[in-house]
Formats: structure tokens, C-alpha cells, sequence
């Protein structure tokens, strides 16, 4: 067991560090007073080497690992911007079709993701159900070449920019309730595809999350992705490998908290000392450091496993259930530590603490995955 990054994973990490030095503090307030991000944010990603990092090169990919995929989120989290999505969801979307797709889908989906020239969305949730796949009600009726899609789905990231998602829909052909749910690879400018304005939410401002509407929208038969039916199958592959991410990211967020609690408590003076003399700050931060490195050790080991080609449902479920609320509480302290300045804007903890909220829920909630976990136990 070695706990060391190799020298290429080392690299990765200060290659990640400089592009968010370079790239993304300078516009991180601009995204967050225009709750959106520059169109060629990807295209610095994809020449930073930062898409398609799982995707074999022949692809368009970087053939690399998960691990330096979730390296790289964690250097964007503790940016504190929401940068790191659009990231995630182009690589996550493109390894997935690799993984899935025939090879003239591999063919045609792939180049883009990667070159960062489409954005990818991934998209299952509706109005009525975030977590049934047996409630949706989004319809593909075939009809020659094609499938019609109709219905409505929402919170949909990055829904509304150019490029393709892949959107799990109820296949009308298919009698079987549990295993009617196909993939489709869908063109975000086809017609009868529209988006409501972007969802304002708590925080991770710039997420551009949309309603999709489908009006008759026509997609072929050959954007299928993997058998009909098998769409809930390619949906919770899927949806382990993003709550991998998401923990990184969670890590880096709690990182940045601890870094800035620590600046802040050698600054501030406490009868005439910095703050930091006092014992209960230094408890504080050491509660924080020793939550971090245990979140962190829990998702590095999960991102190595899934490089392994094993099985990562239970273990991402477990990041779920440990790293959210551990990441929470560490940016909660922050809070405390900074007293009123923390609950103010001018400070980047309460931003960190906001951030920190949206991961019981996204990407599956917490106790969907306390259901994955402990079922698994008694299998
Ligand atoms: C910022 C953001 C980005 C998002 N991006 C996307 C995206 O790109 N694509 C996408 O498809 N969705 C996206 N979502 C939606 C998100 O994934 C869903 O909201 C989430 O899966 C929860 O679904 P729900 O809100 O419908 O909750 P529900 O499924 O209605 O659940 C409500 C509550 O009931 C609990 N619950 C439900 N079923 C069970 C059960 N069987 N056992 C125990 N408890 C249960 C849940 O844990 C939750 O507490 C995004 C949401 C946000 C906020």
C-alpha cells in the first residue's frame, strides 16, 4: 500500500493549481455576478489536457486515470467557484460513452466532448422524481429511423449550452416497468429542444441548471447508448463515478475552509494576539485537518479502485454518507472561526459553507445511498 501520489499525479496536481491560479480565480467573481460562466471555459479545460482524461487517446482523450481526474476536482474546489461541473460532466459523460457506445457513437460524440468544442449534460431528473426511475415520465415513441421524444426534465446542468447530453427516457415500446429506461444521445440544438432560464439556488452560482422541454424532438436510433432498456444500468455507473468527483470536490472545498481559517486566525488579534494562540481555535483546526485527510484518503482509495475496473457502487456510496456531512461541518467551523466575517460576503467561508450544502442531494441524495450501502451489506 503506498500513500504517495506517483510523480504524474503530482504533476497533475500543479499543472490543476497554475490553471486555477491562471484561469479561473481571475473571472471566479465575474461567474458569480453573472451566474454563468465564459462559452470557452471548456476549450481551456480541453487545452489544459483536462477533458476526456479517461478516454483512450484514438478518441480524442488523454488516457489517463480516474484518480487525476478527481485530483483535478479537488484543486477546483478549493477555487470556491463551480467551475469544476462543467468539467466533471464533460468527462464523466464522455467516459461513459465510451464505456457504452458502439463505435460510430464513440466516433461521433467523443472528438467534441473532448476538445471541449459541446458541453455535456447528463440528465435524469424530472419534476415529479429525482431518485425513481419506475416515476418518469419523459416518452420515446420510435418512428422509422428515429425515436420522438416528449416531457420535461429538470435541474438539468448545462442543459441550456450548446452540445449533447445523454438523457434517460421512458422507452413506450417497452412493457417491463423496471427495465423500460433507455439512453439517449441527444443533440442540445435539435429542434423542439428548449430550456427554461437557469434555477437560482443557494449557492454554486454559474451552474446553469435548466428545465429541458422536449416538443417532438427526434433523435435517430443509432444515438442510442448501449441496449434499449439498459438506461438505469448506465445511469448508476454513471452516478458512482460522479459521487467520486463530487467528494473530491467536497475535499477541496473543506481545504480551502481550512486554509482560510488558519490565514484568518494568525491575522486576527484577540487581546493584542493572534487569534490563533487561543486553544479552542487550534482544536478547531485540527478537527478540521483530521475530517479533511480521512474524506480525502476515502476518495483517493475509491478513485484507485475504480481504476482497478472494480466495482464502486457501495464505495461512492459510502463517500456519500462520511465525506457530505464531514465536508459540511468543516465549513461550518470556518464559519466559527471567522465569528460575524464569516457569515458576511466579504469572506470566502461563507461561500465555502453554501457550496458545501448542495452535495446531500446532488448526484443522488444521502439517504438513497445509505439504501445502496447498507442493502449491499446484508447481500
Ligand atoms: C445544483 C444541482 C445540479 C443538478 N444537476 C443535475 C443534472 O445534471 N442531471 C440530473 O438529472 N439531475 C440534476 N440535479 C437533480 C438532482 O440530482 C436531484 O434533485 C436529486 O437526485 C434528488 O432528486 P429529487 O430532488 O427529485 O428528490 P426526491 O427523489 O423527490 O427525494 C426527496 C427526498 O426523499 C428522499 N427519498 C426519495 N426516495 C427515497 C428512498 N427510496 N429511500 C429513502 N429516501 C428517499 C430523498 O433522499 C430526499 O431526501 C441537480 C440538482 C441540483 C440542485
Amino acid at each position: 500500500m503506498d500513500f504517495n501520489l506517483s510523480p504524474e499525479s503530482k504533476m497533475i496536481v500543479k499543472a490543476a493549481k497554475d490553471f486555477c491560479d491562471r484561469e479561473i480565480m481571475p473571472m471566479a467573481e465575474q461567474i458569480i455576478a453573472d451566474n454563468d460562466y465564459p462559452f470557452d471555459l471548456l476549450e481551456k479545460f480541453a487545452k489544459a489536457r483536462m477533458l476526456g482524461v479517461a478516454v483512450p487517446k484514438e478518441y480524442g482523450g488523454v488516457g489517463s486515470t480516474h484518480l487525476n481526474i478527481i485530483l483535478i476536482s479537488e484543486e477546483l474546489g478549493k477555487t470556491g467557484t463551480v467551475c469544476a461541473y462543467p468539467m466533471l460532466m464533460n468527462n464523466s459523460t464522455a467516459e461513459t460513452i465510451h464505456h457504452w457506445g458502439s463505435e460510430d457513437v464513440m466516433k461521433k460524440f467523443l472528438p467534441p466532448l473532448c476538445d471541449g468544442s459541446a458541453y455535456a449534460s447528463t440528465a435524469f431528473t424530472e419534476p415529479a422524481t429525482g431518485s425513481d426511475p419506475t416515476a418518469l415520465t419523459t416518452t420515446a415513441v420510435p418512428d422509422g429511423d428515429d425515436f420522438i421524444i416528449n416531457g420535461t426534465k429538470r435541474y438539468i446542468t448545462g442543459g441550456n449550452k450548446k452540445g449533447y447530453g445523454v438523457f434517460y427516457v421512458r422507452d413506450e415500446e417497452i412493457k417491463d416497468q423496471k427495465g423500460n429506461v433507455t439512453a439517449f444521445i441527444v443533440d442540445k440544438s435539435s429542434e423542439g429542444y428548449t430550456t427554461s432560464a437557469p434555477w437560482e439556488f443557494m449557492g454554486l452560482e454559474g451552474m446553469n441548471c435548466v428545465d429541458v422541454f422536449f416538443k417532438d424532438v427526434r433523435v435517430l436510433k443509432a444515438n442510442i447508448l448501449g441496449e434499449r432498456g439498459n438506461g438505469f444500468r448506465i445511469l448508476l455507473r454513471w452516478i458512482a463515478g460522479e459521487r467520486i468527483e463530487q467528494a473530491a470536490y467536497m475535499v477541496g472545498l473543506g481545504q480551502a475552509a481550512l486554509d482560510e481559517s488558519i490565514k484568518y486566525s494568525k491575522e486576527r488579534l484577540v487581546r493584542g494576539k493572534p487569534m490563533g494562540f487561543m486553544q479552542g481555535i487550534q482544536w478547531m483546526l485540527a478537527e478540521m485537518k483530521t475530517k479533511i485527510d480521512a474524506c480525502r484518503l476515502l476518495t483517493y482509495r475509491a478513485a484507485c479502485i475504480q481504476d482497478e475496473g472494480e466495482h464502486i457502487d457501495t464505495l461512492s456510496s459510502e463517500l456519500k454518507i462520511f465525506v457530505v456531512p464531514t465536508i459540511q461541518e468543516v465549513t461550518r467551523l470556518a464559519l466559527q472561526i471567522h465569528g460575524s466575517y464569516g457569515y458576511s460576503k466579504e469572506y470566502k467561508v461563507e461561500r465555502l459553507f453554501r457550496y458545501a450544502a448542495h452535495a446531500g442531494v446532488v448526484a443522488s441524495s444521502s439517504e438513497i445511498n445509505k439504501t445502496i450501502a447498507g442493502g449491499a451489506l446484508l447481500r
